[in-house]
């Protein structure tokens, strides 16, 4: 049944607001010829959202779909880290973590670690990728990971509290933000095992169900609103053409789609999950 999951999948990714800590790369010199301002609604500007907050998002995620089922998650800090605040390490080994790489006396480590890698130079077993993203969608291609969305440079004023300064302006910080972004992000498998789709399965679902915790929103400004994502797993049957459509506002799913639905949910998943339980178990 594996065999049947392509190495890639998609996850659907609608949020009104990112704002990207590590900061967004635009390409707006190809399209505002160097005339870019800000408040122009003809800018057709572009870019990248860099993979890491999606990555730090996602894991989280799972490892709290590792820990729904009884299982303790890598934890993501190096074991020998200075952490500032020994205790908060300490309650996290507690709360449902080991330290990073104990778990690799088995071959493959847990399954955190199988996928995220990240220690005695293992690479891990899910690539993610950055997304693309365009205000134009026609040229948005979702079958290689972009999105349509709109390029935002949002201005603050950090004013002075003192009353005698009259709101005097004191720094003005701007940050990059992506509006209305819709489209899909790729994974990649390097190697396919059940219990890894299983396991993006139940961590988007949980990500979309916490949508608006703050540990769970995407990225900053999540005291404004920002990163809440609505998220779904496009079912891994689909082929292209369908991929495409779920992203098509004009058109419903074809009878076809609804058929490998059904299949996705009631043979393919619950198989997937069974793996994911006993690996879980066995760790
Ligand atoms: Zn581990």
């Amino acid at each position: 049944m594996i065999e049947d999951v392509d190495s890639d999948v998609f996850v659907r990714i609608r949020t009104d607001l990112l704002v990207v800590g590590d900061s967004i790369m635009t390409d707006r010199h190809h399209a505002s010829n160097g005339n870019y301002e800000d408040t122009n609604p003809q800018n057709q500007i572009g870019g990248i959202i860099p993979a890491f907050s999606l990555s730090g998002w996602l894991r989280h995620g799972m490892e709290k779909a590792i820990q729904k089922r009884g299982g303790t998650a890598c934890h993501p800090g190096e074991p020998n880290a200075n952490f500032r605040k020994d205790g908060v390490y300490n309650r996290d080994l507690e709360g449902g973590y080991h330290p990073k790489g104990e778990c690799l006396d088995d071959d493959n480590g847990c399954v955190i670690f199988d996928l995220f890698g990240g220690f005695e130079n293992r690479p891990g077993k899910v690539m993610r990728r950055p997304i693309k993203f365009s205000p134009v969608r026609s040229s948005v291609d979702y079958t290689r990971g972009q999105a349509e969305g709109h390029y935002r440079r949002l201005n603050r004023n950090v004013v002075s509290r003192n009353k005698q300064d009259n709101r005097e302006p004191l720094r003005n910080t701007e940050l990059d933000a992506v509006a209305n972004l819709d489209g899909s992000w790729h994974l990649s498998f390097r190697e396919t095992k059940p219990e890894f789709v299983a396991l993006l399965a139940a961590a988007i679902n949980f990500l979309d169900d916490h949508q608006t915790d703050f540990m769970h929103q995407l990225g900053g400004a999540r005291n404004f609103g920002g990163g809440i994502v609505d998220c779904e797993l496009v079912n891994p049957l689909y082929e292209d053409h369908e991929l495409r459509r779920v992203f098509d506002r004009g058109k419903d799913s074809t009878s076809k789609m609804d058929e490998k639905d059904d299949k996705w949910e009631n043979e393919y998943l619950p198989e997937f999950q069974a793996a994911l339980t006993e690996r879980v178990e066995e760790e």
